[in-house]
């Protein structure tokens, strides 16, 4: 039965990781995987969340009965409150609501499956270059025209804004369009407050639909309100849309899978129809979400002092990344590295594009045992002040050998 079943490709970013834990080498550094290290190059458990579980755990009340289809309530209500602000006038007028999901990548595949099936949507955009999965995601659901927008100038190392446009104005009618909402993966590079409303008046102009993956509100700028401002705008100025919303790593709960899809509508009377199709999607494919992660990022939320310790950690997280991509680019531009790195800096959230080549990857990767994407993207964060000179001369080997 399974004999001509084809071994599929490798998955890049799991591939490397599988490889960096292989390595027995002393200096290994893994720059791949978008995950958090301290400056000991350890996870990082954010102390609230661990507080928050052992509370969770200890509460005698507490069960394991199943979740409702669409969630915890408190947790889709937070976090759509923490996406679309607390005096948002879509969540005051009924106009936004939440449903639980299998973290950012079950928020992508619920809102893909929902405007396939029941907006009849076949047309998707996503930057080039994105999060590889958005491709994946899409396809899997039944979209059959898939493109790519322009978003990244190699030469200048920056957003190739003016063609992002170009390609944009070329997308049908109705076309799905994925933005990052904030800290661009893999880039590092998001448009500005002036760019974001040129693309709004595009987009209202073009009819396009908007939906914003945020995977990392709170890591661009360390402050959730600021990384939400555009989608904050786009809500604004009226659009119907979609947020796709990870606490993976802005909460530290990779493997918990806690996600919400926000959905906002023009008026409060589309939201029980669109709400019992989600409800029903989701029950075909796992019926009902896990709660753990849910739980802590509904306590954290909803409690403030809690919350206010869950916003100081972001800050420690953010700082960090920039330390790190400052440092780097010193020591690059100290080593006398050819080329300029101010792109380093100038970039943020967690990776950088560096624009190293597939050729000096190889050698990072083969000689140094230092690992990261072939694209050259890195985490800044597996970078810290034990391997940062290390890094920095390999990288200054690998441009000029
Ligand atoms: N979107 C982007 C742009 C991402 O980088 C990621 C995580 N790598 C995700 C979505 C989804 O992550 P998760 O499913 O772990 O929440």
């Amino acid at each position: 039965i399974y004999a001509n079943v084809q071994k599929g490709p490798a998955i890049e970013v799991f591939a490397l990781t599988q490889a960096f834990k292989d390595d027995t080498h002393p200096n290994k550094v893994n720059l791949s995987v978008g995950a958090y290290r301290t400056d000991a190059g350890e996870p990082w458990v954010l102390p609230v969340v661990r507080r928050t579980e052992i509370s969770i755990a200890s509460d005698e009340k507490g069960n394991h009965e199943y979740l409702p289809v669409t969630g915890l309530d408190t947790f889709t209500n937070a976090a759509t409150q923490l996406v679309l602000g607390s005096d948002s006038p879509a969540i005051k007028a009924n106009r936004a609501f939440g449903v639980q999901t299998i973290s950012g990548t079950g928020a992508l595949r619920i809102a893909a499956d929902f405007l396939h099936t029941q907006l009849n949507r076949n047309v998707v955009y996503y930057s080039n270059p994105t999060w590889e999965n958005h491709h994946k995601i899409f396809a899997d659901s039944g979209f059959t025209s898939l493109h790519s927008y322009r978003y990244w100038d190699q030469s200048n190392r920056q957003l190739d804004f003016k063609n992002m446009v170009a390609d944009l104005e070329q997308a049908p009618p109705g076309a799905v369009i994925i933005l990052h909402a904030c800290a661009h993966n893999p880039t590092g590079s998001d448009p500005t407050h002036e760019q974001w409303k040129e693309l709004a008046e595009l987009f209202e102009r073009k009819k396009l639909f908007p939906l914003f993956d945020s995977a990392y509100q709170g890591f661009a700028s360390g402050d959730p309100d600021n990384d939400a401002w555009a989608v904050r705008y786009f809500v604004q100025k009226g659009f119907e849309l979609f947020v796709c919303q990870s606490f993976a790593k802005n909460f530290g709960l990779y493997c918990e899978r806690a996600g919400n899809l926000t959905v906002v509508q023009a008026d409060a009377s589309t939201k029980a129809a669109v709400h019992s199709q989600l409800t029903l999607l989701i029950r075909g494919q796992y019926s009902n979400p896990p709660a753990y992660g849910a739980r802590i990022v509904s306590k954290v939320l909803n409690t403030p002092e809690l919350r206010k310790e869950w916003m100081d950690s972001i800050q420690t997280m953010s700082s960090r990344i920039r330390q790190m991509r400052a440092a780097l680019r010193e020591k690059l531009v100290a080593l006398g590295t050819p080329g300029t790195w101010d792109h380093i800096v100038g970039q943020i959230g967690m990776f950088s594009y560096t624009g190293l080549n597939e050729s000096q990857v190889k050698v990072l990767i083969n000689d140094y045992h230092i690992y990261l994407l072939k694209t050259g993207r890195i985490n800044m964060c597996g970078l810290n002040t034990g391997n940062i000179d290390y890094v920095a001369k390999a990288i200054h080997a690998a441009v000029t050998g």
